[in-house]
């Protein structure tokens, strides 16, 4: 255990972004060093490298519940898996010409679905509930309408936590409609237990670095594999599905990754005890700081996130002086993170403007600890009376 404060920042913004986990790096050193072939390449000396991406594969296939690795494409990230599946969803022609997704998505699911829209797509945000969670009569209104090609939600909220509670009943509906279902999954692995194939979503997207993999390597599952409609043409890489020579050994890294997070999300002792320490600091943070609240608490939450409300005080102040005492966390999206606008999530949640602008969202990895929480708990609360008593 290192003393408290003598070195480097506390961090717990590992919704932002995680460090490698153990082992992850180890793994992927021989791909950077001598096993530098082509995994394309027809020689002896290339089938060490194919193999390793396709045990890489099986890993990342049994993360997200796949049936069979062949449905599983690397791509560079959560960013490119969600265009990946629109594409694969909306490129071959669909007489279908809506797109819904929910009103809490991330910016990467609203950036693919506005492409499509200069398209030609009609795209449609639904409202969600103080929670963020659906309102499946209007989801099945709205499907029922007129004929949706494409629904896009996201399963584990990433400023809130709040997790999609019935994914299979979900895609049923949306099913029933005729329409395909794309679940951004970005936020989940490692915090719940994933089961695309039995949930039958159609597409579910991941990314390497919020699960201790390097950044710029993702994956998309694909319920039915779909090498017609690339993705990115060129040389047929991915089963067609994706041109372009594989990262190997960030794919590598991702698969020892994906080891690690599927035992992880199966473990229900660890989620407990992780579950225990964000609860933990929510009720010292509570407690210690009037008016303080907690959005989705009312909701199921992936057991890492928190997203706190601090009144009166804007993030926008208060995250310097935290990192200043040595605590890094968020204010939301990191991807929103130059702007300084209230968060769209919490807005859509119905959360008053100035409520959201002094929210926090802080995230736990699975090696954070009591005293690191305790000494969490402490800066905020600390800061927070700081800034109270000079307003
Ligand atoms: N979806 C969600 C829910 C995310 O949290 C993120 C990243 O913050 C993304 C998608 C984008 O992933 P990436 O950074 O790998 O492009």
């Amino acid at each position: 255990m290192v003393p408290l404060g003598s070195i480097g920042p506390l961090y717990l913004d590992y919704n932002a972004t995680s460090p490698l986990a153990p082992g992850v790096l180890e793994a992927m050193l021989p791909f950077l060093r001598e096993e530098y072939h082509n995994p394309s390449s027809a020689s002896e000396a290339a089938r060490p490298i194919r193999q390793a991406v396709e045990v890489a594969r099986r890993g990342v296939a049994e993360l997200v519940g796949a049936r069979q690795p062949n449905q599983i494409v690397f791509t560079s990230g959560g960013t490119e898996s969600i265009h990946a599946a629109f594409h694969m969803a909306l490129a071959t022609g669909n007489e279908r010409r809506k797109i819904v997704l929910s009103s809490v998505e991330h910016s990467a699911s609203k950036g693919a679905a506005q492409t499509w829209q200069e398209r030609g797509y009609e795209v449609l945000a639904l409202p969600v509930d103080s929670q963020g969670l659906p309102h499946l009569d209007l989801l099945e209104e709205t499907l029922a309408a007129s004929p949706v090609a494409l629904v896009s939600w996201i399963l584990a909220n990433n400023e809130t936590g709040v997790v999609l509670p019935d994914p299979q009943d979900f895609a049923e509906r949306v099913h029933r409609h005729g329409a395909r279902l794309h679940v951004d999954a970005v936020q989940a692995p490692g915090k719940l237990p994933l089961h695309a194939q039995d949930w039958q979503v159609d597409w579910l997207s991941v990314s390497g670095h919020k699960f201790g993999a390097p950044k710029g390597v993702g994956a998309l599952y694909e319920r039915v594999p779909s090498p017609s409609s690339p993705w990115l043409q060129g040389g047929g890489q991915e089963s067609g599905r994706r041109g372009g020579t594989e990262n190997v050994a960030s794919v590598v890294g991702l698969g020892a990754a994906a080891l690690r997070a599927h035992l992880q999300a199966n473990d229900p002792t660890f989620l407990s005890q992780w579950e225990a320490l964000r609860d933990r600091l929510e009720q010292t943070v509570l407690e210690a700081i009037p008016g303080a609240g907690i959005h989705g608490q009312a909701a199921q939450r992936v057991p890492n996130t928190t997203f706190l409300s601090i009144p009166g005080q804007p993030a926008e102040l208060l995250l310097p002086l935290l990192e200043g005492e040595g605590l890094l966390c968020s204010a939301g999206s990191a991807c929103d993170a130059n702007h300084w606008a209230p968060s769209p999530v919490l807005l859509a949640l119905g959360v008053p403007p100035e409520v959201a602008a002094g929210s926090l969202r802080l995230s736990l990895g699975p090696q954070t600890n009591q005293v690191e929480i305790d000494r969490a708990a402490e800066i905020l609360i600390r800061v927070f009376r700081w800034l109270a008593q000079g307003a």
